[in-house]
């Protein structure tokens, strides 16, 4: 089922004459002995690969009905949908509790707001990572304590993250960074010694499990992201987990500008502390309850694909896929990670690697820049704000503090394919195989292009 299901997707993403060369470009024509001795397509022989990947978003008359009937329910903002959403959610991931936001900054926002962080505080996190989990920090004034990544997995260093808790440590955030899990069991150990809440940044980490139970569920509370690009799309959406009956309350006030929910009938105009408008559409909603019609049989096919392309990949000399967690049971695969040692390629930079690869039809990136080092960080760090709360020798000591040598590493021997990459049949990994050990063959020639 799996694989048919795939495959049509497959065929469908690319238009007929694409599909057939899309099949004499399969995995059995790439690995013809031919095929193999050819010139790499940076230097004018054909690429191994000239079908596009699988598009996205996929979608069908699913979604469009599920918007007209939006439409012509009159209820536009936060309604049935939203409601049904949240149920839905929920009962997918295990947890007690779901409250839909507009995006994932805006659930990471107001679980900080919940939580009550503020100026003063300290909230541990990992460098690498997209900047929205930093900036969450930044828009509550507290200061963001950088723990090292794990060069292996490409997540939290677990094992850093007890030294890093003061007694000012308010929130412990890691991040399930590319779909993958951190290391829960150390950070959840790490933080209850001292008391402090742990928030999943889940919002790559849609149906990602630790030990058999999905992501999201372990923190006191768990962030998502439905943005565009993350594996689970409605354009713009968000949404928090939590097993806590009271915060949930606390996070819907912060969502809802203050105000608490809405008894039939009548409006709740009774303000606590401060909030924003952080709420979804019934729109969004109802677009998500669609692409969830798919979402678990795309990540089987990820989880997959994944899988077999780290058994590919493991075989070729200066390629290290990123290793998982013994506790991670399920990895969403938003992102493909690995890292390229140049010296397996003769010297050929990893600039020169991206390209090359993406000539023989594999489009791929060398992911984050390390966000200690960030502009935007440094110079908000730095500026009026944080200057007036902390003073010069308390964001001097924060700046030791946030070394992270590990992550600066990482993030120049990374290298990323996206998820999109991963729901086509599996020939397509044996592709994404071919085009590296072909550059690999012919690095010299390409290092002096
Ligand atoms: C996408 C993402 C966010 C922010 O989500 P938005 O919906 O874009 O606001 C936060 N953290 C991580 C790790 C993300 O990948």
């Amino acid at each position: 089922m799996a694989q048919s299901l795939s495959r049509r997707r497959f065929l469908g993403a690319v238009t007929g004459g694409a599909a057939i060369t899309a099949v004499s470009h399969g995995g059995v024509g790439a690995r013809r002995p031919g095929n193999s001795g050819a010139q790499p397509a940076a230097l004018g022989g054909s690429p191994v690969r000239t079908a596009p990947f699988p598009s996205w978003p996929v979608r069908d008359a699913t979604e469009e009905q599920a918007l007209t009937d939006v439409v012509r329910s009159g209820r536009w903002n936060r309604g049935p949908q939203v409601e049904r959403f949240e149920a839905e959610y929920a009962r997918l991931t295990g947890a007690a509790h779901c409250l839909a936001t507009a995006n994932g900054t805006s659930a990471l926002l107001a679980t900080l707001g919940a939580l009550d962080v503020g100026p003063g505080d300290e909230v541990i996190v990992p460098p690498y990572t997209f900047v929205a989990t930093i900036n969450a920090v930044l828009l509550r004034h507290a200061l963001p304590v950088f723990v090292d990544t794990d060069v292996e997995t490409f997540q939290i260093d677990a094992r850093k993250v007890g030294a890093a808790i003061t007694e000012r440590t308010k929130v412990v955030m890691p991040v399930h960074l590319g779909g993958a899990v951190a290391d829960l069991d150390t950070i959840l150990a790490a933080a209850a010694v001292r008391r402090v809440p742990v928030v999943e940044d889940a919002c790559q980490a849609h149906l990602a499990e630790w030990k058999g139970r999905k992501v999201g569920t372990y923190g006191r509370a768990g962030c998502f992201s439905f943005q565009a690009s993350k594996n689970l799309n409605c354009a713009e959406g968000g949404a928090i987990l939590t097993n806590d009956a009271e915060l949930l309350e606390t996070c819907y006030r912060f969502h809802n500008n203050s105000r608490g929910r809405a008894t039939t009938g009548s409006s709740d105009f009774s303000y606590r502390g401060v909030g924003a408008n952080l709420r979804l559409t019934d729109f969004q909603a109802a677009m998500l309850l669609a692409q969830m019609t798919r979402l678990e049989q795309q990540t089987r096919t990820r989880d997959a694909n994944g899988a077999y392309l780290t058994s590919l990949l493991s075989e070729i000399g200066g390629i290290t896929p990123a290793r998982t967690y013994a506790g991670c049971t399920r990895n969403a695969y938003h992102l493909y990670m690995c890292r390229y040692d140049s010296a397996a390629f003769g010297g050929l930079t990893r600039a020169q690697f991206l390209e090359a690869l993406r000539a023989e039809g594999v489009p791929a990136s060398g992911g984050y820049s390390p966000l200690t080092k960030e502009p935007s960080v440094v110079e908000t760090l730095a500026g009026r704000g944080y200057q007036r709360i902390y003073g010069k020798p308390e964001l001097g000591r924060l700046a030791e503090r946030n070394q992270c040598p590990e992550n600066e590493r990482l993030c120049s021997e990374a290298v990323w394919l996206t998820q999109t990459m991963l729901l086509g049949p599996r020939t397509d990994m044996d592709q994404i195989a071919e085009a590296i050990r072909k550059i690999q063959r012919h690095a010299a020639a390409l290092r002096s292009l």
